[in-house]
Parts: structure tokens; C-alpha cells; sequence
């Protein structure tokens, strides 16, 4: 038996335990063939087998067709925020973002590098320190695209809807809540997430991209490496692919269709968790004050603030006693931050109520 504490840390983050032991025994020897994934050549058919059906399972769980293809690059997502408009500006088609954080900031700021003048923030919450999702934005119909956060990891915060767009595409970086619930993935043009969150180990970063935007970049001189169709047209294999993050990746895929019963059942699952912390959050106010409003909170990250720093400090330590990891905030907001990812047990979630109860109690 190993230990397992509860790992509240924001990414890397916690796994379903089923698929570390499934990767650990394919560590050691992979398929009955005599070596270990760690050790198998990403042209070997059996890894095209994992790769293949990866994509696959997220075309499934998306609900998406042919239209689509599914990348595993490398960069993390911070070079999709440079890739993005590198690929897909078009000239004198500004690129709108809307500005719910500290990476949609730095999403626009790659942006502002190739072209700062066609570069539009067309709503920010940065009024009220990102407290909250933005529900008007002005849309320029001629834009090369509009750019969201669909969960800002750092401010715990959510979009509850999908931005009408019309004709103009639509770009989300669903780092933090990939899969985590139904969406209409349709009305997506491109969306791109780090897996080290909900989808596996840190290393390969998921891009999802429509036919008609893989069209934009046919004709453009960029490196060969950072052009979207050089990915599209090898399937993520121009080069070595991260075979190992890949390969776990694909068992949480798994994972999710056979073990969850799919994205229904996870997000179920993920909102009986948030329910029970944000509840706990609201009954004890005096003491916790939750950060984001009530109408843009996330499932993901739960985040509030302690009375003081000083308290805050004693929470995370105190808790971290009891096996309750990983619950301070961002360096740059301080406080309190649970991440409570798809993969995060219900149990865990309830050990930190009886906590925080305590903790009130106590001080
Ligand atoms: N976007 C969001 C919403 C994130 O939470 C993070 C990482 N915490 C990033 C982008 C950056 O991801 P990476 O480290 O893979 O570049």
C-alpha cells in the first residue's frame, strides 16, 4: 500500500488512482513486450494504437466529427497563447480576448507581441480583481477570433455560458476545466489545455482544432514547428511527442468513459463536490469569505480569503498536518485556493469541511 494524502495543489494535481497503478505496472513492462512504456519508440504500432485512440476518445467525450483534429503538442499551454495568434491573426482582423486573469493577461500579451494595435481586450474584470465573468463584450464581426479563459485557475473563477460569437471563431484555453462538464464543444473553433490538471501529467498539452482554422495557417511562413497543419498533417508525430504524459493521458481518457460513465456523470460529480465546499464557504462567512461571486464560481478552484494572513498561514499548515495538501493560494492573491479537479475524491472535500469547522472553532 502507498500513502495518498489529499492533493488540493492547482496543477500538477491529483490522478485517479486506478491509472497511476495501470501506468506504474506499464512502467515497469509494457504490453507483455518485454520494455517499458518509458522506453518505447513513438513509431511503434502499439504506441500509434495509444495515441490513436486518445484522440479519438476525445472527439467522443467532445461530441465532435471529422471537422475536428485533436494535437498533442509540447509548450504547455503558454505557447498556444504565442501560436494563437501567430496561426491564426489575420491582418487588419483584430484579435479580441477577454481579460478574466493573470493567463488571460498573459495570453493577450503574446498576442500584443506580433501586433499590439490589432490586439482588442473587449471586456475585463479586472474592476473588481477578477472577481467575477464578464457577460457583455462588444464583438467585432470582422475579428480573426475572440480568446477566453474558460476557468480562471488563479482567481476561481468560471464561465457559466458560452460567449455568443456568431461567424467570429471562438478560442477557449480550457486548461483548468477540460473536461470536467457537458459543453457544447461545437461551438469551439480551437481549444487548447496543459494536461497537468484534469487530463494527466504535466508534458503534453491538448490542442483542438477545427478544419477551417487549420486552413488559415496553409499558406503562412512560420517555424515548421509552430505551424498548426505541420501537427495536423502528422497526426503529433512531426516529432517526439511526450510518449509517457501521452500514454497517461489516454488512461484518464479511459478513465472518464468507463470508470466516471462519461462527462455527465464527472460533471455530477465535480458540482456535489464545489456544492459542498461553496456551502460550507457561505454558512461559516464570518470566518471565510469566499473570492469570486456567487454567479461565477468555479467547480474547479474554490478560493477565499481567512480574517488575516497570519490565520491563513496557520490553515494551510494545520491542515496539511491532517493530509490535506496543497491549499495555499497563487503566490500573487495570497489566500486560500482548493483545487478540487476531476480526479479529486468526494471524501477529501469532506475531510476539508470537518476542517474548516474545526479550524473556525478554534481561532
Ligand atoms: N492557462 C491556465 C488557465 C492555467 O491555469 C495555466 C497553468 N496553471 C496555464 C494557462 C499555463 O499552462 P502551462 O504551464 O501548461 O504553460
Amino acid at each position: 500500500m502507498v500513502k495518498r494524502v489529499y492533493n488540493f495543489f492547482a496543477g500538477p494535481a491529483t490522478l485517479p488512482f486506478s491509472v497511476i497503478e495501470e501506468a506504474s505496472k506499464n512502467v515497469l513492462e509494457f504490453e507483455n513486450l518485454g520494455f517499458s512504456i518509458l522506453e518505447i519508440s513513438h513509431r511503434a504500432k502499439e504506441f500509434d494504437n495509444v495515441i490513436k485512440q486518445a484522440q479519438k476518445d476525445v472527439k467522443e467525450l467532445m461530441g465532435l466529427g471529422d471537422d475536428y483534429h485533436v494535437l498533442f503538442l509540447q509548450g504547455g499551454a503558454s505557447l498556444q497563447f504565442h501560436m494563437i495568434p501567430l496561426n491564426l491573426m489575420g491582418s487588419g482582423k483584430p484579435a479580441l480576448y477577454i481579460n478574466t486573469g493573470a493567463w488571460s493577461k498573459k495570453a493577450i500579451k503574446e498576442s500584443q507581441l506580433l501586433n499590439k494595435e490589432n490586439t482588442k481586450v473587449v471586456a475585463s474584470s479586472e474592476d473588481k480583481n477578477f472577481s467575477y465573468i464578464p457577460k457583455d463584450f462588444t464583438l467585432d464581426k470582422n475579428a480573426s477570433y475572440l480568446h477566453i479563459t474558460t476557468n480562471n485557475t488563479i482567481f476561481g473563477t468560471e464561465y457559466h455560458y458560452i460567449p455568443e460569437t456568431g461567424d467570429v471563431p471562438l478560442i477557449a484555453d480550457m486548461s483548468s476545466d477540460i473536461l470536467s462538464r457537458k459543453l457544447d464543444f461545437k461551438k469551439f473553433a480551437l481549444i487548447y489545455a496543459g494536461a497537468q490538471k484534469n487530463l494527466g501529467p504535466a508534458g503534453t498539452t491538448l490542442v483542438v482544432i477545427r478544419d477551417d482554422m487549420v486552413k488559415r495557417c496553409e499558406n503562412k511562413t512560420l517555424p515548421t514547428l509552430l505551424n498548426y497543419k505541420t501537427h495536423v498533417d502528422k497526426e503529433s508525430l512531426f516529432n517526439t511527442p511526450s510518449v509517457f504524459a501521452v500514454y497517461v493521458v489516454h488512461l484518464v481518457l479511459k478513465w472518464i468513459k468507463e470508470e466516471m460513465g462519461g462527462l455527465e456523470n464527472v460533471e455530477k460529480y465535480n458540482r456535489k463536490k464545489a456544492d459542498l465546499l461553496y456551502s460550507a464557504i457561505d454558512e461559516m462567512s464570518d470566518f471565510y469569505r469566499g473570492t469570486a461571486e456567487k454567479d461565477s464560481r468555479s467547480l474547479m478552484n474554490v478560493t477565499c480569503r481567512l480574517p488575516n494572513e497570519e490565520l491563513e498561514k496557520k490553515f494551510v499548515s494545520e491542515a496539511a498536518e491532517r493530509d490535506l495538501i496543497g491549499l495555499k493560494g497563487h503566490r500573487s492573491v495570497g489566500g486560500i485556493r482548493a483545487s478540487i479537479y476531476n480526479a479529486f475524491p468526494y471524501e477529501g472535500v469532506e475531510k476539508l469541511v470537518d476542517f474548516m469547522k474545526e479550524f473556525r472553532k478554534n481561532n
